[in-house]
């Protein structure tokens, strides 16, 4: 354990450098808030992996997920926002100072924003990772209008499958719905789907794997599958498949200090201040988020103007107090 000296303390650390903590660094650094960022891999987050996004605000031709990342980084470094590449492995909440341990050594803060975001479980078949975002998908918000009046396949069977299956059916020329057993989701859920498949709109396939997304010429145009009864092949056509089979949070650092909810997101008040006095959450990690990058933006805002409120809360003066 190193021991706390000026170099290694900051007012506020931030964990991860996704669209959620760039925006915060954005607004405490403006304000001569001494921020760092920490971030395991490349700044921007989901976004800078993004190949287009179409609904971020005040983008009317939408614009491609790395030159936003980018932008938000150059917004933020030119305020003073220093990012460390590191991955943050376990937080301790010592009172005063946060200790937060890292793979590259430890590192204090008055305040934390954890903004690590989460992991779209994955399938792991064939086809799924070489079809990434060209036909596979896993947020029917960011990318279900690219498939207006075509076939739409949505592997799950869970409430977030469900209601995304019926939600895609607004784009969708048909929709058909791959549950690997039966239907986990609640009854109301399973009612309203019922109206879908009278209507025609899905077609939902119970007891069928999802073993291949198979393409030509660089599009999706089947998936295959196994009935787990019979052991008969299955082949849907389609023209992209979204991927429903839940989140990872990236919260394997966090131990068990946090309330979460039972996905393991990490639970906050009104302030989007977590369970531990000092330790914030925003964007995608956060329990009730919407998973989208406006509103990882703006929440990152709402949390580095309750960290300044918490601050001036508890004065402090990194140097002073070494
Ligand atoms: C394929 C795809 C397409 C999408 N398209 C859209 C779209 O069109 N429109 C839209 O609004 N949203 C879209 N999204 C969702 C959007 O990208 C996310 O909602 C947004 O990026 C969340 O921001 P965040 O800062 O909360 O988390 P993230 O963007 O996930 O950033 C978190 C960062 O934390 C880092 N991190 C994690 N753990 C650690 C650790 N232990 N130590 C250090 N660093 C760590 C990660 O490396 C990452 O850089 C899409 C997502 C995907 C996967």
């Amino acid at each position: 354990m190193a021991e706390r000296t000026e170099e290694n303390s900051h007012q506020v650390i931030m964990i991860g450098a996704g669209p959620a903590a760039l925006s915060a660094a954005i607004y405490t650094t403006r304000e001569d808030i001494d921020t760092l960022l920490l971030e395991k891999a490349i700044p921007g987050g989901l976004a800078a992996v993004t190949d287009q996004v179409d609904n971020y605000p005040g983008f009317p031709d939408g614009v491609a997920g790395l030159e936003l990342a980018n932008n938000l980084q150059q917004q933020a470094e030119r305020f003073g926002a220093a990012i460390e590449p590191t991955e943050v492995t376990a937080l301790h909440d010592e009172g005063e100072w946060k200790r937060i341990e890292t793979i590259t050594g430890d590192y204090y803060a008055k305040v934390v924003l954890i903004a690590t975001g989460s992991a779209y479980k994955k399938l792991g078949v064939a086809g799924e990772e070489e079809y990434y975002a060209r036909g596979v998908h896993y947020c029917a918000t960011c990318d279900g209008a690219f498939y207006r009046d075509k076939r739409i396949a949505v592997v799950g069977g869970g409430n977030s499958a469900v209601q995304e299956a019926m939600f895609l059916t607004r784009f969708s020329s048909h929709l058909d719905l791959i549950v690997r057993s039966k239907l986990r989701a609640s009854e109301i859920l399973q009612k309203e789907l019922q109206k879908f498949v009278d209507e025609g709109k899905i077609t939902v396939h119970l007891g069928v794997t999802t073993d291949e997304i198979v393409g030509q010429e660089g599009k999706v145009t089947m998936v295959k599958g196994t009935d787990t009864e019979t052991g008969n092949e299955v082949t849907i056509d389609t023209d992209g498949v979204f991927v429903f089979i839940g989140l990872s949070p990236n919260n394997q650092f966090a131990g068990d200090q946090f309330q979460t909810d039972e996905v393991g997101l990490i639970k906050s008040d009104a302030n989007l201040m977590t369970n531990v006095p000092g330790i914030f959450v925003a964007g995608d990690i956060r329990s009730g988020a919407t998973m989208q990058i406006a509103s990882a933006v703006g929440e990152g805002a709402t949390a580095a103007l309750k960290i300044r409120e918490y601050l001036e809360g508890h004065p402090i003066d990194v140097q002073a107090e070494v």
